[in-house]
């Protein structure tokens, strides 16, 4: 077999792929060079320790976890709260259920029901009615429901706080549990000024990415009770998740907690100015009122692009996106794209979606 021909794309400039993209800055590298570590599966990391008690006291809980990745966290959380047999339930855009590899069945044996909810918004009037907690020996029982916050495959959409007051009165009252998919609390808070407080204590269990927005090169933390983070603890050993003198990457998330946070609010900014003149170009596309945090859905279908050309023809003037339905793209915003970037993507993406794909 010839090798692979190279790519004839030119070079990216602008990359909106994810924000998982992002490189840790020189004063984050230097944070994690001076960090006190330790072996973490023997609990003896400083800088693992600091970080999990300081996340978990953001959030109202006893105790948090560090994990390599936020998948490994939700599963955890996951896996606390149901029983082999039993199911979850979740939107059908969200993460657990579309991006996590089938996880939940796979390690967990755990079965799982979805709703559809457009732009992944939390109505909670949907889940209460699907949950069977009840189900005896004929219905599988429902001992979970999962919402994601900020929604990723909805578009960054930040659930309404009613909404999830009323699902956890509501699922309080029938004795099931409820985890965050918080790989993007940040953008949520950001977005809304709600305190991760308010946020965390609506939750029996919590994960959160550093990774993302934050900018960080690995990590989650998923949080709990004192006693669901010591079970979660030997779950991360048997999934192959305990780590030794993970410090370094610890005090990447420390660091990105003290600086990272409160910039999400440029990305915000400038996700919604690109909607603004995609949305004058072609109102078809987007409607600037559902990009809330840092991710744009484009709608190229009615400029009568595939999102695949799309993503191609982008790529021909070095903007990176990610085909992500059969009529969308996903743009994200985060550290590495700045003004100067946003307007490179204004004015080579909105020419496209005004002449269409001809
Ligand atoms: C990125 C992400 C995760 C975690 O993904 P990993 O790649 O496993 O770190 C979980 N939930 C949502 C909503 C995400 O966007």
């Amino acid at each position: 077999m010839p090798p692979a021909s190279p790519s004839k794309a030119p070079p990216v400039r602008v990359d909106l792929l994810s924000d998982t993209l992002t490189k840790p800055t020189d004063a984050m590298r230097k944070a994690m060079a001076d960090a006190p570590v330790g072996d973490d599966v023997f609990g003896e990391d400083p800088t693992v320790r600091e970080l999990e008690q300081r996340v978990a006291r953001m959030f109202g809980h006893e105790d948090g976890l560090f994990t390599p990745s936020g998948s490994m966290a939700n599963q955890l959380g996951i896996r606390l709260h149901v029983k082999p047999g039993e199911e979850l339930i979740a939107d059908s855009l969200a993460h657990v259920l579309r991006a996590e590899m089938g996880a939940a069945a796979v390690l967990s044996n755990i079965s799982a029901r979805s709703w559809i909810a457009p732009h992944g918004e939390l109505n909670a009037a949907q889940p209460l009615a699907l949950m069977i907690p009840d189900g005896g020996a004929y219905q599988v029982n429902t001992r979970l429901v999962v919402v994601e916050n900020t929604h990723n495959f909805g578009g960054g959409t930040v659930q309404p706080l009613d909404q999830i007051e009323a699902l956890r009165a509501g699922t309080k009252e029938r004795g099931v549990a409820m985890h965050l998919d918080g790989a993007r609390i940040w953008n949520a808070h950001v977005a809304t000024g709600v305190p991760f407080e308010t946020y965390g204590r609506l939750f029996d269990t919590v994960s959160v990415c550093l990774s993302k927005g934050l900018g960080a090169p690995v990590g989650s933390v998923l949080l709990g009770s004192a006693d669901h983070m010591q079970e979660a603890r030997i779950w991360r050993k048997r999934f192959g998740g305990g780590m030794r003198q993970v410090g370094i990457l610890a005090a990447a998330g420390l660091h990105a907690l003290d600086h990272h946070v409160e910039r999400l609010a440029d990305d915000h900014a400038r996700a919604r100015r690109f909607a603004e003149a995609a949305a004058v170009a072609r109102p078809d596309s987007v409607d600037p009122q559902w990009v809330q945090t840092n991710i744009v859905l484009l709608d190229v279908a009615g400029a009568g692009w595939t999102p695949g050309d799309f993503v191609t023809a982008a790529a021909a003037r070095g903007i990176r996106l990610y085909p992500v339905s059969t009529t969308a793209v996903r743009l994200v915003w985060h550290l590495d794209v700045d003004d100067a970037a946003t307007d490179l993507a204004i004015s080579e993406l909105v020419p496209l979606l005004e002449r269409g794909s001809r």
